[in-house]
């Protein structure tokens, strides 16, 4: 996540912090298939027993986020989420949304709807950002090691659904991950608007059908391995 775009979710980080996060994702990248299955086996008993998810569709109302044109990051993170909540109903949970509509809620609002509910889990879905247009792939955000095999299983499912390339699954201290404390909670970057190819994908409904049933398919399978 460029730093431009990290401003809109996240206290500004130090270039200390930047850089540290760059050499996790460095090591990241450098799992093989292999190391992925294991990792996800070991976390398994880590997943935790829940019945509602809460889905938090990034930015709103005069916060586009991530633009180019007409192409908004509010409107393909909200829509998004709607098709991610309609596939977690008919798997039988329950989901709250942080918001369902255009409008703005402030980030704090969004990490104590995290903390409302016990047996819950709290997904923030965001489209990403670089300058110069050559960011690409998808990429899965924890804060508290709790999040970490949600944002695991989450990733590796999304990458799988779509064929998105894997940019791994990383540790940064966003607002609405790090303030969610009470949950396991992740922020999942479904591709670069910013990236031409990406963008005109990420405009069809077929794609983002494809990116929704990624992350439910992710968050199901997290759940089954508890
Ligand atoms: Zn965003």
């Amino acid at each position: 996540m460029e730093a431009w775009h990290a401003a809109c979710v996240a206290d500004s980080p130090c270039p200390r912090m930047v850089h540290a996060h760059l050499h996790r994702a460095t090591f990241h990248r450098r799992l093989g298939a292999g190391l992925w299955v294991l990792l996800l086996m070991v976390s398994a008993p880590l997943a935790r027993a829940f019945d509602t998810v809460v889905l938090d569709a990034g930015h709103g109302d005069f916060d586009r986020g991530a633009a180019i044109g007409y192409v908004y990051e509010k409107h393909l993170a909200l829509d998004t989420a709607r098709r991610v909540q309609q596939l977690l109903e008919k798997a039988g949970l329950n989901v709250v949304m942080t918001r369902s509509r255009d409008v703005f809620v402030p980030l704090p609002g969004r990490a104590s709807a995290g903390n409302k509910h016990g047996n819950a889990i709290f997904v923030s879905i965001h489209y990403n950002y670089s300058r110069g247009g050559g960011g690409a792939g998808a990429e899965s955000y924890y804060y508290h090691s709790k999040g970490y095999a949600l944002a695991a299983y989450i990733q590796a499912y999304l990458v799988q659904r779509t064929g998105m390339s894997n940019r791994g699954v990383k540790h940064a201290s966003f607002h609405v991950i790090r303030e969610t404390t009470r949950n396991p909670a992740v922020l999942i970057e479904c591709g670069f608007v910013s990236n031409s190819t990406e963008r005109a994908r990420m405009m069809t409904g077929d794609f983002r059908n494809r990116i929704a049933e990624g992350i439910a398919q992710g968050i199901v399978s997290y759940k089954k391995s508890n």
